[in-house]
């Protein structure tokens, strides 16, 4: 509706930056309608997601703008993918503070083009307005699987092998990079880790391969344990986790050597942005195959079973010596 006064109106701030990146799907009609038409190909539905940024919050004031927009937008992909989506299109809602330069929008245009390029996405529309407070953006993202088969939080079984995607924790050690909280880590590994935490690398392919094979998947936001005790609770089941077995990059590895009280951190961190699934032990074996052809890590890491009393945590970490680790609240809250 209405834009800060130190840069172009609304219509042409669409017209320069955004129109664009609308170009090669033709239901945004140029963004010079008052909505899109996204068709599904037949057989299909669409699965729908929205997540907003806010600045201060989830992102730092002084972050570059190309940054924001693809963590923004990979954020949502990432969602899609774990309910086994294929991304097609997305809109956005910016909200843009009166101290924003134009730059700043032409850098955040920039980033959102770079990754539309690379998960074959589309912007078809949004809002823009000016706000008081700190800039933030809200991305909505649609993704189609065959109808009926978008894969579910609630279908794990008992039995099945609980598996992760890629490498847990990086992030979570990331953000205590950031925060010279791990002075003695070497700069390669230091900006890994940092990277891992500004860029989520959504797992776009994988995801919807594993339409067939998983029971059970979630995107891997709160933290390894909280997401698979969200997985527990709908399923109504029970985890147990060997710690020894998730999946580490070499940088987290060098971490918990010199610090193993970090494992915590690693397990409940959160930002990881990969797939935790379950799915039966049968499956292993294609579930390799696609691990190789996509060059996915898929690790095993644990089970599902019922649970033995109501009262019980859902979600047991054995240490390396099969021993319950306690590990607080187990994820990330807001609130
Ligand atoms: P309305 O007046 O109905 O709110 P707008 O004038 O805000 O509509 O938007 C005009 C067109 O521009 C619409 O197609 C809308 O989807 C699109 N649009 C507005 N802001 C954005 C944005 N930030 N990104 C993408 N498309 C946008
Ligand atoms: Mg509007």
């Amino acid at each position: 509706m209405k834009v800060a006064s130190n840069l172009p109106g609304e219509f042409e701030l669409i017209a320069r930056y955004f129109a664009p990146l609308a170009r090669g799907f033709p239901g945004a009609y140029g963004l010079l309608d008052d909505a899109a038409v996204i068709a599904p190909a037949p057989g299909h539905e669409l699965v729908a997601k929205t997540d907003a940024i806010v600045g201060g919050v989830h992102f730092l004031l002084d972050d570059p703008p190309d940054l924001i927009a693809r963590k923004a937008l990979r954020v949502n992909l990432s969602d899609l993918a774990a309910k086994g989506a294929v991304p097609r299109a997305y809109l956005l809602d910016i909200m843009l503070p009166k101290t924003l330069t134009e730059s700043w929008i032409a850098g955040f245009a920039r980033g959102l083009a770079q990754d539309q390029d690379e998960y074959r996405v589309h912007l078809i529309g949004g809002d823009t307005d000016s706000t008081p407070g700190p800039v933030s953006i809200a991305i909505a993202a649609f993704g189609e699987v065959p109808t009926g088969r978008m894969l579910r939080r609630s279908r794990a079984r008992a039995g099945d092998t609980v598996f992760v995607t890629g490498t847990i924790g990086d992030s979570a050690l990331g953000i205590e990079v950031l925060r010279n909280a791990l002075p003695d880590v070497g700069a390669v590994a230091a900006t890994f880790l940092v990277e891992r935490y500004r860029l989520p690398r959504p797992r776009v392919a994988l995801g919807p391969r594993l339409v067939g094979l998983a029971n059970a998947a979630i995107d891997i936001s709160d933290g390894l344990v909280a997401d698979l005790r969200h997985v527990c609770e709908v399923s109504e089941l029970a985890a147990v986790v060997e710690a020894s077995r998730v999946p580490l990059s070499a940088a987290a590895c060098g971490v918990l050597a010199a610090r193993p009280g970090y494992l915590a951190a690693v397990l409940t961190g959160g930002d990881d942005y990969e797939i935790l699934f379950t799915a039966p032990p049968a499956a292993a074996e294609d579930l390799g195959r696609l691990s190789r052809t996509l060059d996915v890590p898929i690790t095993p890491i644990g089970r599902m079973k019922t649970p033995s009393s109501a009262t019980e945590d859902r979600v047991t970490v054995l240490d390396g010596n099969g021993r319950a680790m306690v590990l607080g609240r187990g994820g990330w809250a807001h609130f």
